[in-house]
């Protein structure tokens, strides 16, 4: 399972971060989201999944 975060759509709000704050940075710069890696470790799919549903943009992307 791979995440992203599209940076044109993201308003950062921060709900990513509070869901999954392992998984879902804000920058300092702006307070958008990003993620370190890709790539979702092993047992965090279901923690990447509720990020994205949790943002109000829908600007993260499982794939
Ligand atoms: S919840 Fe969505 S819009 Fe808000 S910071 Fe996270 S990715 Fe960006």
């Amino acid at each position: 399972m791979k995440v992203r975060v599209d940076s044109e759509i993201c308003q950062g709000h921060g709900i990513c971060h509070m869901t999954a704050p392992d998984l879902f940075l804000l920058k300092d710069e702006d307070g958008y989201a990003y993620v370190e890696r890709e790539d979702v470790p092993a047992g965090q799919e279901d923690l990447a999944q509720l990020g994205a549903d949790s943002c109000p943009e829908q600007a993260i992307i499982i794939y």
